[in-house]
């Protein structure tokens, strides 16, 4: 490919940044942190990088819609959960549904790549501050 996808420093720092944390965080958490072994580093760059990132394969871009952008530094396909309340992100410990793909493929005329699954409610951080 281009030179576009080389591993530079700022790629790289930010990448680093992305697989060290589960929180699955917002481009402006990951540009405060990057900030801190680059200090001169912009938030469009670092934007700009995650989008390459992403295209490279080597993070992945969680969108839900009404907020901002989330990022995830493993990008292989899992399924997360949201919590209504604080607006986590969690990764959820079950493994990704192949056959829901075969099954799509076997009852259409459809030719399925992949799927995306996404579950939502209250975490129990919150439900216990609920319930106080
Ligand atoms: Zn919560
Ligand atoms: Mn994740």
């Amino acid at each position: 490919m281009s030179k576009n996808t080389r591993m530079t420093k700022q790629r790289k720092a930010i990448l680093e940044v992305l697989k060290d944390t589960d929180v699955h965080p917002t481009a402006d958490w990951i540009y405060e942190k990057v900030k801190e072994e680059i200090p001169n580093i912009s938030l469009g760059t670092v934007y700009r990088n995650l989008n390459v990132l992403s295209e490279m394969g080597e993070i992945m871009i969680l969108d839900y819609g009404s907020t901002y952008s989330r990022f995830d530094g493993v990008p292989n396909n899992h399924y997360h959960f949201q919590c209504t309340e604080c607006e986590g992100v969690f990764d959820l410990d079950i493994p990704h549904k192949d056959s829901l793909n075969d099954k799509i493929e076997n009852n259409t005329e459809f030719e399925v790549k992949d799927h995306r699954l996404e579950f939502y409610g209250i975490c129990p951080n919150c439900q216990e501050q609920d319930s106080n």
